[in-house]
C-alpha cells in the first residue's frame, strides 16, 4: 500500500473519531443544559406556588381581621401589635384563658420558622422600610430584588451558595392593600405600592446531587459508547487497510505478470533489466541476456491449433523456470519470444546456460493431450558492455541480432554476439 493511501485511511480514521466525539459531546452538553433548564423551571414553579400560597394565607388572615391564639409559654402577646392605637389584641374567656391576636405578618413569620425547622424550604418577608428591622431586614439578594421591583420587575431569582449549601432563591413583591393600613398605616403607603416582598429559599443540595449522579451516568454511558465506537472504527479501518493492501498487492502482481505463462511481462522484464544493468555497473560484475524465440511456431499453431500453441508456450515457460538459477530473471518479451537476464554471468557462461535451455527444450517432443509436438528454440546471447555505458535498448538489440543469426544459420541453436 502506498504511503499516501495509508495517510488517507489514517486521516479518515482520525476525522471519523473526531466527528463522533464532537457529536457525542454536543449531545451530552445539550442534554445536560436542557436538564438544568428544566430543573430551574421546576424550581421557579415551586417558588411561585409557595409565594402565592403565602399571599393567600396573608389575605385570608387579613380579611378576618387577624386570628386569636391561646397565650401559653412561648406564645406571648406581640408588643408591636399591643402598641398600635385602637387595636384590641388580647382577650380572655370565661375560664380566664387569655388569647392574643396574630396579624398576617406574624402568622407568616411563625410559619416561616416552622418551615425552616422542617428543612424543606424557607421564606422571609423583607422590606426596604421594615416595621420590625430585626425580622424584616432584607439580605443582599432581597435588597437587589426589592430595588428591581421598584423599577417594575415582578419576580427575581438567583442561585447562591448560602449557609445551608446551594440554594435557589425566588422573590416576588407584596403590594400594599387597604386592609394593611391597620398595622402599616403609619408608613403612609398608598394602595398598590410595593411594601416589600416574600423571598423563598429552596435547598438545592439534593437536586444537585441527583444532577451530579445523572451527569456521571451520562459521562459513563457516553464514554462507553465512544470507546466502543473507537474500537469498532479501529478494527474496521485496520481490516479495511489489510484488505486494501492485499488487493493492491494482487493488482501489482497481476500487472507485472504475463497471464498465459505466469512469467514477468515485457514491461517488467525490461524494468528489471534496467535495474540489473545499473547494479552490474555499480558493482563491476558481468551480466548477460538471452533472447529466445520458438522455431516455426506459426507452423505449430497451423498444425495443432492455437490452443495447443498456447499450451506449448506454457510448457516452454515451465522448462525455462525449471532450468533457471535462483537469480535468473525470465520474462515473456513478445508472442513466442522470451528474454532471460543472467546477473553476474559473463558471455562464456551465458552461452553454456543458453545451451542448457535449448537442450532441455528440444530434448523430446512435448506431449500435449494425445499430440506429440516437436519443439526447438533459437537463442541469441549478448553480454552487457559496462565500459561503453551501454543502454538497455542496445543490449537487447545485440541479443536480438544474435537471435537473428541463429535463425538464419538454421534455427535450434545458440549464437553469441561479441561486438
Ligand atoms: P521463426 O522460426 O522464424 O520464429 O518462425 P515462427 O513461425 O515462429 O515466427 P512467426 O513470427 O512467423 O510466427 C510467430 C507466430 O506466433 C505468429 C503468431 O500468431 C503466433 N503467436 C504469437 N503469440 C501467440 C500466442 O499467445 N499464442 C499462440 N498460440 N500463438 C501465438
Ligand atoms: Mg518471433
Ligand atoms: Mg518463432
Amino acid at each position: 500500500m502506498k504511503n499516501s493511501d495509508l495517510a488517507f485511511v489514517r486521516r479518515f480514521f482520525i476525522y471519523s473519531v473526531l466527528l463522533v466525539t464532537v457529536v457525542i459531546v454536543a449531545i451530552f452538553v445539550s442534554y445536560h443544559t436542557r436538564t438544568e433548564q428544566l430543573t430551574e423551571s421546576v424550581l421557579l414553579q415551586q417558588g411561585r406556588a409557595l409565594h402565592s400560597e403565602l399571599i393567600m394565607t396573608r389575605r385570608w388572615i387579613s380579611e378576618h381581621g387577624g386570628v386569636f391564639v391561646k397565650v401559653r409559654p412561648g406564645v406571648d402577646p406581640n408588643p408591636f401589635l399591643s402598641s398600635l392605637p385602637g387595636m384590641k389584641v388580647n382577650i380572655t374567656d370565661e375560664s380566664g384563658q387569655m388569647y392574643t391576636m396574630r396579624n398576617p405578618g406574624l402568622v407568616v413569620r411563625e410559619i416561616s420558622e416552622l418551615a425552616e425547622e422542617s428543612g424543606t424550604f424557607r421564606f422571609h418577608v423583607a422590606s426596604l422600610k421594615p416595621v420590625n428591622p430585626k425580622n424584616s431586614k432584607p439580605d443582599p439578594f432581597e435588597v437587589r430584588a426589592l430595588q428591581a421591583f421598584e423599577r417594575g420587575q415582578t419576580e427575581a431569582v438567583t442561585i447562591e451558595n448560602g449557609e445551608f449549601g446551594p440554594t435557589y432563591r425566588y422573590m416576588a413583591p407584596l403590594y400594599f392593600e387597604e386592609k394593611c393600613n391597620k398595622c402599616h398605616g403609619f408608613q403612609n403607603y398608598e394602595e398598590g405600592d410595593i411594601r416589600g416582598g416574600i423571598s423563598i429559599s429552596i435547598p438545592m443540595t439534593e437536586i444537585n446531587q441527583k444532577l451530579h449522579e445523572s451527569r456521571l451516568f451520562s459521562i459513563g454511558a457516553g464514554s462507553t459508547v465512544l470507546l466502543s465506537l473507537f474500537a469498532a472504527l479501529y478494527l474496521l479501518s485496520s481490516k479495511f487497510m489489510r484488505r486494501l493492501t492485499d488487493v493492491q498487492e494482487e493488482l501489482a502482481r497481476l500487472a507485472s505478470i504475463d497471464s498465459l505463462t505466469g512469467l514477468f511481462n515485457r514491461k517488467v522484464v525490461i524494468d528489471r533489466l534496467r535495474e540489473e544493468l545499473s547494479q552490474s555497473e555499480r558493482l563491476g560484475t558481468p551480466l548477460s541476456c538471452l533472447m529466445m524465440d520458438v522455431d516455426y511456431f506459426k507452423n505449430i499453431n497451423d498444425r495443432f491449433g492455437h490452443v495447443a500453441g498456447d499450451r506449448v508456450l506454457v510448457a516452454f515457460s515451465e522448462i525455462l523456470t525449471r532450468c533457471s538459477r535462483q537469480y535468473d530473471i525470465i520474462g515473456r518479451y513478445g508472442g513466442e519470444e522470451f528474454l532471460v537476464i543472467l546477473p553476474g554471468t559473463d558471455l562464456e557462461t551465458a552461452q553454456k546456460v543458453a545451451e542448457k535451455y535449448r537442450r532441455e527444450s528440444s530434448q523430446e517432443p512435448l506431449c500435449i493431450d494425445v499430440m506429440e509436438i516437436p519443439l526447438t528454440v533459437s537463442i541469441g546471447v549478448a553480454e552487457f558492455h559496462a565500459a561503453d555505458n551501454e543502454s538497455v535498448d542496445s543490449l537487447i538489440s545485440r541479443a536480438d541480432a544474435a537471435l537473428y543469426d541463429a535463425k538464419r544459420s538454421g534455427r535450434n541453436r545458440v549464437v553469441t554476439r561479441r561486438d
